[in-house]
């Protein structure tokens, strides 16, 4: 047993893994460029202000899953880990005056989240996020494009099989009726209630309706319903969301239980699943609306709409269906000697197709010819170029470890035939 290992719930991703991850990430990054999102980065952590405000004094993430971070005396502030993207990304906005930029400003981020959750499957306390939001812009259509987008985003990924679910949870205008009924509605049925839900009830009425609780399916199935209780505005909205997600062909489920788990969200919420997979609390990623959060972080009045994908459930279910994905690729050629000692020259030879663009290993062991064609092999590599009495005329052995065959080709020439190999020829 090592004395020191990963904490819990964070992991290495090792080199194995990562062209599967980079594949991913690419085909992200790619998408935003497609759809006109710009890239931004902010600091991994935060004042606390900015997730308590942005993110809800009332929700798991805050309550229970914040990482804060020690008190430091710096200008009185608390920092604490970002637990998602939006609440920063939207500070930001504030801060540097984007309300000035054309609008809707379309940002991206793609990085690692903090939620001191307990760990299992799926559910880690570092994972990674693609965080898509359109600020400045109050629909309908922006919100169709933003959840066309993340279903773009799983088949390219290599995944055919995730669905969205869609809902509207209404706004200022309404929802504070729709709560009243909806506590009158769990009051009366108060002695079924499990305690931890009780407690929720006073703060956050809302998140009874997607408690993980299996003692709350059969109450909620009868609770009201917010979609059945929205205001006129809301509900064109959520009408016309629907309408340009039909124009686009793209199918999507209306799930009146999806509420979401922050506060900041208003009319549009949505959640991606691997089809079937609903039940698990196993969201592949999801996204709303939030009309309120820019002027909750200072700044005036202005919609936004965004979605968090989580890359680890993305490469979970990549793995889970044995979809292609990247591998990592060995060297090209690796360049061995009949002179064990004369690591010098091999270096050089390596050195010089480097600096051509090719992945080149040299065997820097001293050791026999034998054994540095056998560590090639393993390794995979293509080709072992071999240095040895030819090379005072400028020419080397090149060995095709795949066909085990073998010819004398010049030194010059080899930049040229590995990049054709390189690349299938
Ligand atoms: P949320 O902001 O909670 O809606 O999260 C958006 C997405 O991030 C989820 O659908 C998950 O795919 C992913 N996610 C959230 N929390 C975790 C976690 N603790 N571990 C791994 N992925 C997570």
């Amino acid at each position: 047993m090592p004395t020191y290992r990963a904490p819990r719930g964070t992991r290495d991703l090792l080199p194995a893994e990562r062209p599967a991850w980079r594949h991913v990430a690419d085909v992200a990054r790619s998408l935003a460029h497609v759809y006109g999102y710009r890239e931004i980065e902010t600091p991994l952590f935060e004042q606390v202000d900015v997730f308590e405000r942005g993110v809800g004094a009332v929700t798991d993430i805050v309550e229970k899953e914040l990482f804060r971070l020690q008190p430091r005396t710096e200008d009185g502030e608390t920092w604490a880990l970002r637990p998602e993207g939006t609440a920063g990304v939207v500070r930001a906005y504030v801060q540097h005056g984007m309300q000035t930029w054309p609008q809707p400003v379309k940002l991206w981020l793609l990085g690692p989240m903090f939620r001191y959750d307990r760990p299992q499957a799926g559910r880690y306390r570092e994972f990674w996020q693609w965080d898509v939001e359109a600020i400045g812009d109050a629909g309908p259509a922006v919100d169709a494009e933003i959840v066309e987008l993340g279903l773009r985003f799983y088949d390219q990924a290599g995944l055919d099989d995730v669905e969205v679910l869609l809902n509207s949870i209404g706004d200022p205008a309404c929802r504070p009726a729709y709560i009243e009924r909806l506590v009158a509605f769990y009051r009366d049925h108060a002695d079924v209630l499990p305690p931890a839900e009780r407690h929720r009830l006073d703060a956050n009425p809302l998140r009874l309706l997607d408690s993980k609780d299996p003692g709350m399916a059969a109450i909620n199935a009868t609770a009201p319903r917010l979609v059945d209780h929205l205001c006129e505005a809301c509900a064109t909205h959520f009408t016309e969301v629907q309408e340009h997600l039909d124009a686009l062909g793209v199918p999507y489920r209306i799930e009146p239980g999806l509420v979401r788990g922050l506060d900041y969200y208003t009319r549009t919420a949505f959640e991606y699943y691997r089809r079937g997979r609903e039940g698990q609390q196993q969201a592949l990623g999801g996204g709303g609306r939030y009309d309120g959060l820019v002027e909750l972080l200072g700044g005036k009045h202005t919609p936004g709409i965004g979605f968090a994908l989580g890359l680890d459930r993305v490469i979970l279910a990549l793995e889970e269906t044995g979809a292609e994905v990247p591998t990592e690729s060995p060297p090209i050629a690796v360049v061995v000697g009949a002179d064990p000692g004369a690591t010098a020259e091999r270096l050089r030879v390596a050195t010089d197709l480097r600096a051509e663009g090719l992945n080149v290993r040299a065997d820097l062991g001293v050791r026999k010819l034998g054994r540095q064609l056998e560590s090639a092999a393993r390794e995979g590599a293509r080709f072992a170029i071999i240095l040895g009495d030819e090379l005072s005329e400028g020419n080397v052995q090149v060995r095709d470890l795949e066909a085990a065959s073998q010819k004398v080709v010049a030194i010059d020439d080899l930049p040229a035939l590995l990049s054709r190999k390189s690349q299938g020829g």
